[in-house]
């Protein structure tokens, strides 16, 4: 059906929505319930791309009505029927502090009340000061940084800044990395279907295998040998879209051996691993390694807003110093954000977010652990750090089976019909035990029915 201009339509429309979001809860009738859940499948297959809804596990297995997202707290996510799941997917590591934490919503809802974006003239301090407190928890001499919106923003700065800084544009990432997809970011990715059909991507890219120091150094070897002229290596502490794959213990030190015997720049993507989930303040900090550029982003806006970053030292900084407008953002560190990301790291300190990651990562670890042994078939391996946790399964089909499995008995994961191979656990680091004996138990009931 095509759609044209209707402006009175629009407009009706659109108040209609706002009127909906401003009515207190109790008062949301179930009838608007209804329309909400059958509105939602039909508006995305006519406006936004109904490709998904055959992915959506929350339209194929939710039977007469889909699963419309309505309201979250902690770490159970209830959709607008009241339908109420355990959520451990944790929106791919937006909600390390949990959906809603109350010191991160009174935040922004405080500094709403003062004022949302910036003027573009005036200093904004939010965003100053945020860069003084991150500067202060991040490795080394990382303390200058840019503030963006997207994980991938983050990643597009850091490439550019990695190419000012060395005059240098090549750079070298691992195989089955995931650093975002637009189209700089993108030429980094390990994986050819996202790639391939946008190719040329930006020139002199190299992949190597994850994990592998000697086949990184190689790389750098050849490439010296024969004249390209690498900026920076890129990769994941850990790597998340992957399955949460854990590297050789000795891997990161030796890239950064590497790195600076060939003049390379690190750069960490802790967009996923930042900010508490593996068990440390930052994904490399398990290894004691200092990248020369590190992202940010996901988990920095605490679940309520969007926020990224890329931080560096002051010596690289430099470079972006003589002409500021180098690289800008309209909205990037808006005082919402700052605000968020303040109110997040003043709750992950507070609420020692890293140790919790590490001690429930351990106790998941351990009982997925008893669940191989008894169901060797279905759980083929598993891996991860703090709450970066990945299941793999034998087939795609055995694993969108665990999926679909644990979404009918109500707990959020991720994996789709076509990539479900691997699962990952990313639960808020502060989810209770209980809830997380629940998962466990509705997992395992999960198996058994296979
Ligand atoms: C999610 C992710 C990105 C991309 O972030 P977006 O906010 O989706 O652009 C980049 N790198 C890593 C490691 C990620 O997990």
């Amino acid at each position: 059906m095509n759609i044209f201009r209707n402006i009175k339509y629009a407009k009706e429309e659109a108040s209609r929505m706002v009127e909906l979001i401003k009515k207190p809860e109790s008062e949301v009738t179930l009838e608007e319930r209804q329309r909400v859940a059958k509105e939602v499948a039909e508006n995305f297959a006519g406006y936004i791309n109904k490709g998904f809804l055959e992915y959506r596990k929350s339209v194929t297995e939710a039977g007469e009505f889909a699963v419309a997202e309505w309201k979250g707290q902690g770490s159970i996510m209830t959709d607008a029927l009241g339908r109420e799941f355990i959520d451990v997917l944790g929106g791919f590591g937006i909600y390390s502090a949990g959906i809603r934490h109350p010191k991160i919503v009174a935040a922004v809802k405080a500094q709403l009340d003062r004022s949302p974006q910036y003027s573009q003239e005036m200093l904004d301090p939010l965003r100053a000061h945020l860069g003084k407190v991150l500067a202060h928890l991040t490795p080394g001499d990382l303390q200058n940084m840019f503030f963006i919106n997207s994980g991938t923003e983050a990643i597009e700065g850091a490439m550019k800044l990695a190419k000012f800084y060395t005059g240098k544009s090549g750079f070298i990432s691992t195989t089955a990395g995931f650093h975002g997809k637009t189209l700089g970011s993108l030429s980094l990715m390990g994986k050819s279907v996202f790639r391939k059909p946008l190719m040329p991507l930006i020139g002199n890219v190299r992949h190597v295998p994850f994990g592998d120091a000697d086949a990184l150094e190689q790389q750098l070897a050849i490439a010296e040998q024969v004249g390209d002229d690498i900026a920076a290596f890129v990769a994941e502490p850990v790597q998340g879209e992957a399955g949460a794959v854990v590297p050789p213990d000795d891997y990161w030190r030796r890239v950064r051996q590497i790195c600076d015997k060939y003049g390379v720049l690190l750069i960490a993507d802790e967009v996923q691993t930042g900010l508490g989930r593996t068990g440390k303040l930052f994904g490399l900090d398990n290894w004691d390694v200092v990248p020369d550029i590190m992202a940010l982003g996901k988990a920095l806006g605490g679940g309520v807003m969007p926020i990224s970053a890329f931080i560096t030292n002051p010596k690289i900084w430099k470079v972006m110093e003589p002409n500021p407008f180098m690289h800008t953002s309209t909205t990037g560190g808006n005082p919402l954000a700052c605000a968020a990301a303040l109110a997040y790291i003043d709750v992950m300190i507070e609420e020692d977010l890293p140790a919790q990651a590490a001690e429930k990562g351990e106790y998941v670890m351990k009982a997925l652990g008893g669940l191989q042994k008894k169901y060797p078939h279905i759980l083929k391996d598993y891996h991860g750090m703090g709450l970066l946790i990945g299941m793999e399964f034998p087939t795609d089909e055995t694993g969108y089976q665990v999926a679909s499995g644990l979404f009918k008995k109500k707990v959020l994961t991720a994996g789709t019909l076509t990539n479900a191979k691997a699962i990952r656990i990313e639960p808020a680091l502060n989810i209770p035990y209980n809830l997380l004996d629940e998962v466990l138990n509705r997992l395992e009931d999960t198996f058994k029915s296979i």
